[in-house]
């Protein structure tokens, strides 16, 4: 590529700014390094602090991969069942649970967690993930080996499993203080539906004895970054990490999740054929959660209420007069929805009327595949496609309680404006509202201060965690 800036600054974008490591054939995996070449260049940059930890951890997980000797070792304990004393390398496995906006934000956190706790993050393959994400770590695989002894038991995995460690304190079979038996493994227990005893992993308490377990095996539909933040003991490390409090997944979702070539072409030729050339693209992303078959008209008037009232699509003019304005923008709109009734609406309508400004709207939806189908291979490759082509538009609007939005909004670094959620089917007023920060929302968090051991309200004991602007309950990182 003929860039004319000099190489130094062609390998820092490249490389986002130092966040990638260098060295990765670029062939086998092309989004990695090219989609600096899709987006603006951020003057938000990471902290040299996280990239050295980013380059350390590399280092460890290279020395800790599957069947090197330490991860042999911590394999026969599991089998035994019991601890022969301290590992050098110890582990957290994510398990692939749930939708994919979901996975891609949990398998953030689990890193998180493995980077402030000296672990190994491995991944659940599951069915998918390798069809979707390339492998995040130089000369070594992040995927948990098929002959791993648990592997059987993670769709069993849940409250009631013997080593579950909510069940375990629940049971009194461990204790929060003092010491702990020698087990080789925890079942974590993160998922919506968890209680007391599994929430009191966000316990300084609960880190110390977990500390000394080699493997924790982690079950998690939610973006838990923000309870992390309210833990004492990892604060020092975290404000290294991210002076930007808000910049977390961010970073996290740009340094591990690179979109495999399959994919890369699905969002690459998209691009190409319908935003690269517009003056600006503008990201529209539909999530319904209401029960029934949809396009429903309220959720129609609530788009137009909202991008035409912050000024993101401009009115049309129904007096058929001519209109002379002179700056003729054109704006691409990506529209993603399982449904495709609200595209073909807005998009009629940019094509019967003309804009009061004279701008030229276009209206594209990649697909609509009508209902969910997590664990459905191309299915999932065109949702993270989209996810994806809404992270590379200029201003977005997303819908509340969704993760879609959410993995869209931080990877692009898009603070979006939220459609607030419709009750009774009627447009809410304001229609929609602008997000304080470019964050996921954490929709399950605690409510406990671990040392006073009551309840406590968790988005109001520190400026940077805050309740979120979609769901009054739910945690983010502001
Ligand atoms: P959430 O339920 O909105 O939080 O997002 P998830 O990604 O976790 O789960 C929703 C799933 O439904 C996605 O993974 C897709 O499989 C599917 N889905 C929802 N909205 C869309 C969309 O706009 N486009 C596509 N292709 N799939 C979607």
């Amino acid at each position: 590529e003929d860039n004319p800036s000099g190489t130094v600054e062609v390998l820092g974008e490249k490389l986002l700014n130092g966040l990638l490591a260098d060295g990765f054939d670029e062939g086998s995996c092309l989004s990695r390094y090219q989609s600096a070449s899709y987006r603006k260049d951020s003057p938000r940059k990471p902290s040299s602090y996280l990239i050295s930890r980013l380059r350390s951890y590399e280092v460890q997980h290279k020395r800790c991969e599957p069947y090197t000797e330490s991860y042999n070792k911590t394999v026969e304990q599991l089998k035994s069942g019991h601890q022969t004393g301290a590992s050098d390398c110890n582990y957290v496995v994510w398990i692939s649970f749930s939708g994919l906006g979901n996975r891609i934000l949990t398998l953030g956190s689990a890193f998180l967690y493995a980077l402030l706790t000296n672990r190994v993050l491995l991944v659940d393959p599951g069915v998918d993930m390798t069809d979707l994400f390339c492998e995040p770590f130089p000369e070594t695989s992040w995927l948990l080996p098929a002959d791993f002894p648990l592997k059987d038991q993670f769709a069993s995995f849940g409250q009631n499993t013997s080593q579950c460690y909510g069940k375990m304190l629940r049971d009194k079979k461990i204790a929060n203080s003092g010491k702990s038996e020698l087990l080789s493994y925890l079942y974590l227990h993160l998922v919506h539906d968890y209680d007391f005893h599994d929430k009191l992993f966000f316990c300084d308490q609960d880190q110390t004895l977990l500390q000394k377990i080699p493997w924790l095996i982690m079950k998690t539909d939610n973006y838990f970054v923000p309870s992390l933040f309210l833990i004492p003991s990892f604060e020092r490390e975290l404000n290294n990490l991210f002076p930007n409090k808000d910049l977390v997944f961010h970073f996290l979702g740009r340094y591990l999740l690179h979109p495999t070539n399959k994919v890369w072409g699905l969002i690459t030729r998209y691009y190409k054929a319908y935003l690269a050339n517009a003056d600006e693209r503008i990201g529209i992303q539909i999530r319904v959660f209401d029960i029934g078959t949809g396009p429903f008209q309220h959720v129609l008037d609530q788009i137009l209420a909202c991008t035409i009232k912050e000024n993101l699509l401009p009115e049309t003019n129904r007096q058929e007069s001519i209109n002379v304005s002179k700056t003729h923008k054109s704006k691409a709109v990506l529209m993603t929805s399982l449904s495709s009734g609200y595209s073909e609406k807005i998009r009629d309508m940019y094509w019967e009327h003309p804009t009061v400004t004279g701008d030229v709207i276009g209206i594209f939806q990649p697909s609509h595949e009508e209902h969910q189908q997590t664990g459905k291979q191309m299915h999932n490759q065109k949702a993270l496609a989209e996810m994806y082509l809404l992270s590379l538009t200029d201003v977005l609007v997303t819908s509340s309680w969704s993760t879609f939005g959410y993995v869209a909004q931080s990877l692009g670094g898009l603070r979006p404006w939220i459609l607030n959620k419709p009750e009774n089917r009627t447009v809410p007023n304001p229609p929609c509202r602008r997000a304080m920060s470019i964050e996921p929302c954490f929709h399950a968090p605690p409510f406990y201060d671990c040392k006073a051991k009551e309840g406590t309200d968790t988005g109001k004991l520190v400026p940077h965690v805050r309740h979120c602007e979609d769901m009054s309950w739910g945690l983010k990182l502001v």
